[in-house]
């Protein structure tokens, strides 16, 4: 088969390297002047390495999906650390013992820290919403300090107005663990995103074209049996049941020279203060050693780049409309954080091209 696969991200890229290896012929385009979709990382004009589109931490409990990707890439080892700031003081996060001992000056052990949430915690029969997941696993207090507000300015809503997943990517702790994740695997591609997806696309049977319309290369000459496509679904629909909302974000830069260390971990969450959630410094991440230093500040946005799907139920009912007829599609395969309006982190998108694939060559 000739394939066009739109969108080099992580859905596009490994559709298209593991078609071409079942003998298939592809042609990956993409709109943006560069592939690795929003994992793309460069170094910038100082010479550290950062992340274009934000902060991405590679965590996996898959064997099968580590393996996969351990074909194209070494790694770095790094477990991501969080604080976040309450009332200008830095605490664990997400919420361990440690929080709750140095926020209410306590001396609590793992036992007492858990009968320290079942008092404050406020139960919750059925748990619907992001609120309900905060509000019955830590109660209110917690929740006003470290998730109202980050919630209300990452996606412009109420937690009580996003579906419970949202809040419950974040656990509570009884320990002292402070990572970020706790995966079996968390690891960084030794040299970056960038030249893993350099690695996956590398074949002779791939062809990429990089600035590039998906629209603009269906024309007579170009005849293709399928379409693998890794955009927004209701792009794809020409928006024909309406707009399906996905948040996007402002990236703000800033580099400091002679700066070695800007903050003593990877990301610092700003719950109450500010505009932007949050302060990432790259070199935590990608454990580049250099005298300067760059980090990133995130602001949330109605309008830009789609980077986020919203997870609510009347976004779901709309995405159900698109789905439909993308059900429908002979020769069309949608895979993907856009394509299938899921809050997926990467590896949960490998695992996704993985069994698009699979479906794809009928097996
Ligand atoms: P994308 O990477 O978005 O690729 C889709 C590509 O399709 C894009 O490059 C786009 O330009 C192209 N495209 C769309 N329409 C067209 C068209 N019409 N014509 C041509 N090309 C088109 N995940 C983690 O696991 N860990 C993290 O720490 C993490 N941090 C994140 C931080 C931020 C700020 C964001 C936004 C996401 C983060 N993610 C993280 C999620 C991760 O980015 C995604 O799961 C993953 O990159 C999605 O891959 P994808 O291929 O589905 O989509
Ligand atoms: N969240 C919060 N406070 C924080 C961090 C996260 O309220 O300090 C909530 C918020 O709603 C956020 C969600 O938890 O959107 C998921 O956080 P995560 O860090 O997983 O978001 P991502 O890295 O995908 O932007």
């Amino acid at each position: 088969m000739n394939i066009l696969v739109v969108g080099a991200g992580f859905a596009g890229s490994i559709c298209a390297r593991e078609l071409v290896e079942a003998g298939h012929k592809a042609l990956v385009v993409d709109r943006r002047d560069h592939i690795a979709g929003n994992a793309y990382d460069v170094k910038d004009e100082h010479g550290i390495l950062i992340h274009q589109y934000g902060p991405h931490i590679f965590h996996t409990n898959s064997e099968r999906i580590f393996n996969y990707l351990s074909k194209y890439t070494e790694w770095h080892y790094y477990e991501h650390r969080v604080r976040g700031v309450v009332n200008g003081k830095q605490y664990p996060f997400p919420i361990n013992r440690d929080t709750l001992n140095q926020l209410y000056d306590l001396d609590l052990t793992e036992e007492q820290a858990a009968e320290f949430f079942e008092k404050v915690r406020e139960p919750k029969e059925k748990v619907q919403t992001s609120e309900d997941v905060v509000l019955n696993s830590v109660g209110r207090d917690l929740y006003e300090k470290f998730f109202l507000n980050y919630t209300k300015k990452q996606w412009g809503l109420d937690p009580s107005q996003l579906k419970a997943g949202v809040a419950a990517r974040i656990p509570t702790r009884t320990n002292s663990d402070d990572r970020y994740f706790t995966d079996t695997y968390q690891a960084m591609p030794l040299h970056g995103y960038t030249a893993m997806f350099e690695n996956l696309l590398n074949h002779p049977n791939i062809q990429i074209k990089t600035s590039t319309e998906f629209k603009d290369v269906l024309t007579t000459e170009n005849q293709f049996d399928h379409i693998v496509y890794t955009g927004p679904i209701d792009a794809f629909y020409d928006y024909k049941f309406g707009h399906l909302p996905y948040r996007s974000l402002r990236f703000e830069r800033e580099h400091l020279k002679n700066v070695e260390q800007y903050q003593s971990v990877g990301t610092i969450n700003y719950p109450n203060d500010f505009d932007f959630t949050r302060i990432t410094e790259f070199k935590h991440l990608t454990g580049q050693k250099h005298s300067s230093t760059s980090i990133v500040r995130e602001y949330p946005t109605a309008v830009g780049d789609p980077y986020y799907p919203i997870p609510r139920d009347e976004n779901e009912k709309l995405f159900k409309q698109y789905q439909a007829l993308a059900n429908v599609e002979e020769n069309v395969t949608f895979v993907g954080r856009l394509a299938e309006y899921r809050y997926y982190n990467m590896d949960q998108v490998v695992g996704a091209a993985l069994n698009a694939v699979d479906k794809i060559l009928g097996k």
